[in-house]
């Protein structure tokens, strides 16, 4: 039996946004993300190369180490918040603004909203390193609890009836949270959600696939960076729970849609969010391959 095409973690998002959308996407290629306006600035990859660069740096300057000596009860949050904002404002974001600005002028709004969702986020960091410095060592904690290494995933999925689906995927951002004891898959999200739960399938999927390669309980966190973050967690048990409720359904439902062809009765369905076919890249596409084929 001919094996099933892989479906991307991001496939499967897009599934559950708009099964129209899934189904051009993979059918014909382009572009499967809906365009919001906070994406059409540009900021995602740059936010992201920069957060990545101050997580390498806090791994590898001894200084942030210092910063977090003595007993954890005596650490200021405020006070390290502003020291850890300082060194990466130093090693990080003045370099990257003289880089830029020998290339090209980028505009001061874009460069303020980059430093301020950084920002947002090292107070995110700074919460969880002084919590974890309860349980581990100065020297030792930043790279306990920061997991860098990249996570390129691969499972293959029973399904209800029995075929398999195999999904694969790449981590952000692994971290390590010690009073629970756990792992958590991190999604940062330079946009608003233009479905939660969308954006939640896709972490439990995360979840779901390491915790199978590890064997150990992985929880889950999406982090909104704009316009002030927002973080939304998901426990393991939870996650497990919509894994088996409504993912391994929607991965069969995902192959059966593939079996539609054009002329065929009953297309994938339009997406229910309506508000997103005005940010949809194929709409155009969409427009005219379901309206002749629903006419035939
Ligand atoms: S236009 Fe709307 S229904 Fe069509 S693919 Fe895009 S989101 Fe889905």
């Amino acid at each position: 039996m001919a094996q099933n095409p892989s479906f991307s973690v991001t496939k499967v998002k897009v599934a559950f946004e708009c099964p129209r959308l899934f189904y051009l996407g993979h059918k014909f290629g382009g572009k499967l993300m809906c365009n919001s306006p906070e994406k059409t600035l540009g900021i995602g990859i740059t936010y992201h190369g920069l957060a990545e660069k101050c997580l390498d740096a806090m791994r590898h300057e001894p200084k942030f180490s210092e910063f977090l000596e003595g007993s954890p009860e005596q650490i200021n949050q405020e006070k390290l918040n502003q020291q850890i904002k300082n060194l990466l404002y130093e090693l990080i974001f003045l370099p990257y603004l003289r880089e830029i600005k020998k290339n090209y002028h980028k505009k001061v709004d874009f460069l303020l909203k980059l430093w301020q969702g950084l920002t947002s986020l090292i107070d995110d960091w700074t919460t969880l390193l002084i919590l974890n410095r309860h349980f581990c060592s100065a020297d030792k904690v930043i790279k306990k609890t920061f997991i860098l290494q990249e996570y390129v995933l691969k499972y293959n999925f029973k399904l209800p009836n029995n075929q398999e689906q195999i999904v694969r995927g790449k981590l952000d951002s692994l971290i390590f949270n010690f009073s629970r004891n756990r792992l958590a898959v991190v999604d940062y999200k330079t946009y608003p959600a233009s479905n939660a739960i969308a954006q939640f399938v896709q972490v439990a999927l995360y979840s779901y696939m390491l915790q199978q390669t590890k064997g150990i309980p992985v929880d889950a966190q999406v982090s909104y960076i704009f316009p002030n973050l927002k973080t939304d967690f998901y426990s393991w048990e939870k996650l497990e729970e919509t894994i088996y409720q409504s993912i391994l359904y929607k991965l069969q439902q995902m192959q059966e849609w593939l079996t539609w062809e054009s002329g065929d009765s009953e297309p994938p369905p339009a997406t229910i969010h309506p508000h997103l076919c005005n940010l949809c890249p194929q709409k155009r596409k969409c427009q005219s391959f379901f309206e002749n084929t629903e006419a035939s």
